[in-house]
């Protein structure tokens, strides 16, 4: 198919959920994507967070290509050496005792909310203003933004919602009801809300003084998204359940929700399930991206980088006014631009960057974690060109 074949052949048999860039992805390598023209790219949007070990990487390929011909899938009814594997490497790399396996990041997020409430058997469950938690019924509707809700009612009950950052709002919604607290560690999707330092902390003592639940999605800012592996490690605040997606597997569908023992012993047999959870396919895959992780040490590039990159775009404020802020952690990077610069997107695809916008004025940037300074100094030259 040629270019425009695929964008019409699209449009005419998928459904119109995505409102799509003008652009037709081939093939990728690392850090870059081309087109089927063979233009190239630096994506710093990265699957919005999930290439985080790169395109195409060879060990992936290749434990990809052995295992399929050796297992890919049977039902959790049975046992598999490679889903052993990879639960204990990622439980040892977390804070927690125990995993489920889920496929995306609304399906943890659902696996983190009936957990909370099997384990303390209360209902509600607060978040906060501007969050994004998934599509799923409970998930949007956990979402602290209207626009995902509208014409969905009617929605699962038992979600209140707080300002973000706002501990005071927290202790006052906290009822006999409360199950726990579900908050991203970094608000992604609402333009990379970086909280006050005190604010996680604040939230874990508070639970504990409530006697509730605290939940941390860290779909988005987990797996060195943020310079530490899991972004509750910058404030040193141990949530009872994380949850995870996007970056877990490379690409490939993945979710994990991770708790202490002692809540994770709420589930029984039947609590819980998914047909797809945990495949061996998925999970040796799961595997070599933790090995790759340590082998590139992409969770200090990250770091490093990102402040690198951080440094060069502040430096932008300079030459262009309509710079508000340059915010973020990591490889997790956001300018907040005083107009609604949604065009930007277009104009920086045109001169080989990738990016994306989100909330109407944020630029966001999640490239891949490997991504090199000589490829960071090409997308700060271009923001720079393209900034009013
Ligand atoms: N939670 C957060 C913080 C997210 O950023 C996202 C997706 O952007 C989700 C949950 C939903 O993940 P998924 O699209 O894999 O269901």
């Amino acid at each position: 198919m040629n270019t425009q074949e695929v964008k019409d052949t699209l449009d005419t048999y998928v459904m119109h959920t995505y409102g799509r860039y003008d652009l037709v992805i081939d093939h990728g390598h690392g850090s870059k994507v081309y087109d089927k023209e063979g233009n190239e790219y630096i994506d710093c949007v990265a699957g919005i967070a999930v290439n985080s070990i790169g395109h195409t990487h060879e060990k992936v390929a290749k434990v990809l290509a052995e295992q399929a011909k050796k297992l890919i899938h049977v039902s959790n009814l049975y046992y598999t050496e490679e889903q052993a594997k990879y639960a204990e490497k990622i439980v040892k790399k977390s804070p927690h005792d125990k995993v489920f396996f889920a496929n995306s990041g609304a399906e943890a997020n659902e696996g983190a909310i009936k957990l909370a409430r099997k384990y303390t058997g209360k209902g509600e469950i607060i978040t906060t203003n501007g969050s994004f938690h998934g599509r799923t019924l409970a998930t949007l509707t956990a979402t602290g933004q209207d626009k995902v809700k509208k014409g969905f009612a009617p929605l699962p009950s038992g979600f209140k919602y707080i300002d973000y950052n706002n501990i005071k709002q927290a202790e006052e919604a906290i009822t006999e009801d409360t199950a726990a607290i579900l908050v991203e560690p970094i608000q992604g999707e609402s333009g990379v809300r970086v909280p006050d330092d005190d604010y996680l902390p604040s939230l874990r003592k508070l639970c504990d003084e409530k006697n509730i639940l605290l939940i941390f999605d860290e779909v988005q800012t987990g797996f060195g998204r943020t310079g530490k592996f899991f972004a509750s490690e910058l404030t040193n605040t141990v949530p009872d359940i994380t949850t995870c997606a996007k970056a877990v597997a490379g690409g490939l569908p993945m979710g994990l929700v991770l708790a202490n023992k002692e809540i994770a012993d709420a589930f029984n047999p039947g609590d819980h399930a998914s047909t797809f959870g945990g495949t061996a396919l998925v999970c040796s895959v799961a595997s070599a991206v933790l090995d790759i992780y340590d082998e590139e040490n992409l969770v200090q590039k990250s770091q490093d980088n990102g402040k690198y990159f951080m440094e060069k775009l502040e430096s932008l404020k300079e030459n262009h006014d309509c710079i508000n802020e340059v915010r973020g952690r990591g490889l997790m990077v956001g300018i907040d631009i005083n107009y609604d610069c949604g065009d930007l997107v277009a104009k920086a695809q045109e001169k080989g960057v990738l990016i994306n916008v989100t909330n109407g004025n944020v630029i966001r940037f999640v490239p891949p974690l490997l991504i090199t300074r000589e490829e960071l100094d090409k997308v700060v030259e271009v923001i720079d060109e393209i900034l009013p």
